[in-house]
């Protein structure tokens, strides 16, 4: 599945004035593919991705997920759009504390309306892609911070996504463990042909990306070829 923003614009209110987030920003993934996206904090990076998430609606441009213009879709659309189609990890995990691996990713299966039975087993499967075999019945408490962020993209790949949105995950690992984070987003990206946005600021990891865009004030430009680490 791919993903397409065009000519994207997004203020937010500011008192009196507003902020301009986005800027006229376009940006193409194709299945399969990792874009990466660099720049200063306070850039647009995080609008970047809640606009791809059809989580906050542009003030103009288009995102198509799938070649389907979100904006055409009915409320109800939207929510199966995300559910189903797009899957969203965070710098935090936010995993629910007394909840085992597997039952953090059973909540959102619930939620597709699958049988709980067809969802174990799932779960479980999606868990060891992530290399938590083994782990599935501990809770976030038991798990060291980089198994918490692979509990967070297995949930964001337990339905079967088209998209992956990726922000920041490894602002809270150690150098290899963010290291092997970003090399688990990169093989699924390959594995499940996802198109895939990554935030990061891990610039020496920006070989693997099939391209590097840079924000700057909410205008996104071809990063610098000594970004690329
Ligand atoms: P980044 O992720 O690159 O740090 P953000 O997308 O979070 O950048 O923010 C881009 C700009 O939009 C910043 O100036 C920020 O202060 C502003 N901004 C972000 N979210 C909101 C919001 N909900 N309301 C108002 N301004 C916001
Ligand atoms: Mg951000």
């Amino acid at each position: 599945m791919s993903l397409a923003l065009t000519d994207v614009t997004l203020t937010y209110p500011d008192g009196e004035t507003s902020v301009t987030a986005l800027d006229d920003v376009s940006l193409r993934v194709a299945p399969g593919e990792l874009a990466a996206v660099v720049g200063p904090s306070g850039s647009g990076k995080s609008s970047l991705l809640a606009v791809a998430a059809t989580l906050i609606r542009p003030a103009s441009g288009t995102v198509q997920v799938g070649g389907v213009d979100v904006a055409g879709l009915s409320a109800a659309e939207l929510t199966r759009l995300r559910l189903n189609r797009i899957g969203v990890v965070f710098q935090q995990p936010n995993l629910i504390g007394s909840l085992t691996a597997v039952e953090q990713l059973l909540v959102t299966e619930h939620m597709r309306g699958r049988s709980p039975r067809a969802s174990r087993a799932a779960a479980a499967k999606t868990l060891a892609t992530v290399g938590l075999d083994g782990r599935q019945h501990r809770r976030p408490h038991q798990l060291s911070g980089g198994e918490r962020q692979r509990v967070n993209i297995a949930r964001a790949l337990a339905g079967d996504p088209g998209v992956l949105l990726v922000d920041e995950p490894t602002a809270a690992l150690d150098h290899d463990r963010g290291a092997q984070i970003i090399e688990l987003i990169v093989e699924v990206t390959r594995t499940f042909r996802l198109a895939t946005v990554l935030v990061t600021h891990d610039t020496e990891f920006l070989g693997a990306a099939d391209a590097v865009v840079e924000m700057r004030d909410g205008r996104l430009a071809p990063a610098p070829t000594a970004a690329r680490g």
